[in-house]
């Protein structure tokens, strides 16, 4: 732990959100002074307020002042606010350093770190990483982009246990000495272009995470994504890989249907893929990674066998919900990008009715129309991309504009009787109708369980 850099020392935190609240109970801890600051109402930050307020910890609401930042050693950004914020630009030109939440975190963390990101795959394969890490004995926490903020629990990892990190691009932006033991990047496709403006600048950001590594410590790559492998070559770290339509070593393949363990340059089958319960080739890969994170970590196939043969899955993604009569409904709102729902199309069975649409993130639905024309049969369009999702596929099957959730759900259904299957998976971001992808995921459940208390 570097208390050194905190104790005593003079800290902004520019935004309340959990992970801002996280740190400035963190830095108060371990001896720091902190004003935190955030341009919503008192209103809005009404939970985040109680909080500070409980730990006599200073803030300013409805507004970024230059108390943030002037006078101040270091300032930590919360991934919401974007380098070119006008806050951003302020604490810039003040010349005072800023840091990200996982930059402070790795500061006051002894124990041993994974950080795994990518544009799609990161909390499935951080969860299963991580059940797979608590399934061998270890002591394990979970945190990061998902679940809890890495500050919240940095200072209560032992030395010989381990945190599994979800980690964003947003939170790479502000990091400078964070070094995991592992690090993994699972993919890159084209996300975030609102915030990086092209593809490039935001895949470099990615690699960020294996910067600062040493030859000690390991990069794991997908070896199936050739821009990835590119951009991960001069990377200081010892590569291993993931594959799951080549045999790579050392890392973690499939051959001939079985998932197998190389990490080492021993050889060694884990499992058939068949026992693997997790659906889909990008649950595959995501599976490989966490197989081959934890082997490199030390755990025992024993562990991964054991986790990746029951792994129920994460809510939002694909995600059963059950049936209405003999139509099925699947809610994998956690799509939020064109990539994901191009996995998610070859991950079910049958012929299928897709409810697509929100906020377009300068998504390239084209690039499904060759799945579309073998897998669906009707769309659904709901929110504001719902005319360019039709110019892109409205010519292959019949597309059906509605302006609810519940109106989708019912219509979905009846497109889909008698036996079909109805998936909300939207390739959109979910801010034109929704708080987020989870409040939409839960008024899709919501309509897929009214419906069934009035079906007959
Ligand atoms: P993230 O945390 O990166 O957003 P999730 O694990 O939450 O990823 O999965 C979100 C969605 O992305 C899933 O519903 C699925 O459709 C898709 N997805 C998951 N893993 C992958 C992968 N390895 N490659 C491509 N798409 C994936």
């Amino acid at each position: 732990m570097r208390l050194d850099r905190v104790a005593g020392k003079k800290v902004g935190i520019v935004g309340a959100a959990r992970s801002g609240v996280a740190a400035a109970r963190l830095l108060r801890r371990h001896g720091a002074s902190v004003f935190v600051s955030d341009s919503r109402s008192e209103d809005q930050l009404a939970d985040a307020l109680k909080t500070l307020r409980s730990e006599n910890i200073e803030f300013e609401t409805s507004g970024n002042t230059a108390r943030a930042f002037e006078g101040r050693d270091f300032v930590v950004v919360s991934p919401g606010v974007p380098p070119d914020a006008p806050v951003s630009k302020q604490i810039d030109a003040a010349g005072v350093p800023v840091i990200s939440e996982i930059e402070l975190g790795f500061w006051l963390c002894d124990g041993n770190m994974v950080a795994i990101t990518g544009s799609n795959g990161k909390t499935t394969t951080t969860t299963v990483t991580g059940e797979i890490f608590k399934q061998s004995g270890v002591p394990t926490f979970v945190a990061g982009n998902i679940g809890s903020p890495f500050c919240d629990i940095c200072d209560q990892v032992p030395a010989h246990g381990w945190v599994v990190l979800e980690i964003s691009s947003a939170q790479l932006e502000r990091c400078y000495d964070f070094k995991p033991r592992i690090a993994s990047v699972l993919n890159l496709t084209p996300d975030h272009l609102d915030r990086y403006g092209d593809f490039a600048t935001y895949a470099e950001m990615k690699m960020r995470i294996g910067e600062n590594q040493t030859a000690t410590d390991a990069f794991v790559a997908n070896r199936d994504d050739a821009y990835l492998m590119e951009l991960c070559s001069p990377l200081p770290g010892k590569k291993f890989y993931f594959s799951i339509s080549d045999i790579v070593a050392p890392g973690v393949c499939v051959e001939n249907g079985m998932l197998t363990s190389n990490v080492e340059g021993d050889a060694r089958v884990i499992m058939p893929v068949t026992d693997i319960t997790l659906p889909g080739p990008h649950n595959l890969q995501n599976c490989a990674a966490a197989a081959a994170i934890a082997a490199i970590a030390g755990v025992s196939d024993d562990s991964i066998r054991a986790v990746l043969s029951t792994f129920a899955g994460v809510e939002h993604r694909l995600e059963g919900c059950g049936a209405v009569g003999h139509v099925k409904f699947i809610n994998d709102s956690k799509a939020t990008n064109v990539d994901s729902v191009w996995y998610a199309l070859q991950s079910v069975a049958g012929k299928l009715v897709v409810i697509m649409g929100g906020r377009d993130k300068k998504g390239d639905f084209g690039r499904l129309r060759d799945l579309v024309s073998r897998y669906v049969s009707e769309i659904v369009l709901i929110g504001e991309a719902s005319d360019k999702i039709e110019r892109s596929l409205g010519d292959l099957v019949p597309t059906h504009k509605v302006d609810s959730m519940e109106k989708a759900v019912r219509i979905g259904f009846e497109l889909a009787r008698p036996e079909g299957t109805v998936m909300l998976s939207p390739a959109c971001a979910s801010f034109d109708m929704f708080n987020d992808y989870e409040h939409r995921g839960r008024v899709f459940k919501q309509a897929v369980s009214k419906l069934r208390e009035e079906a007959p």
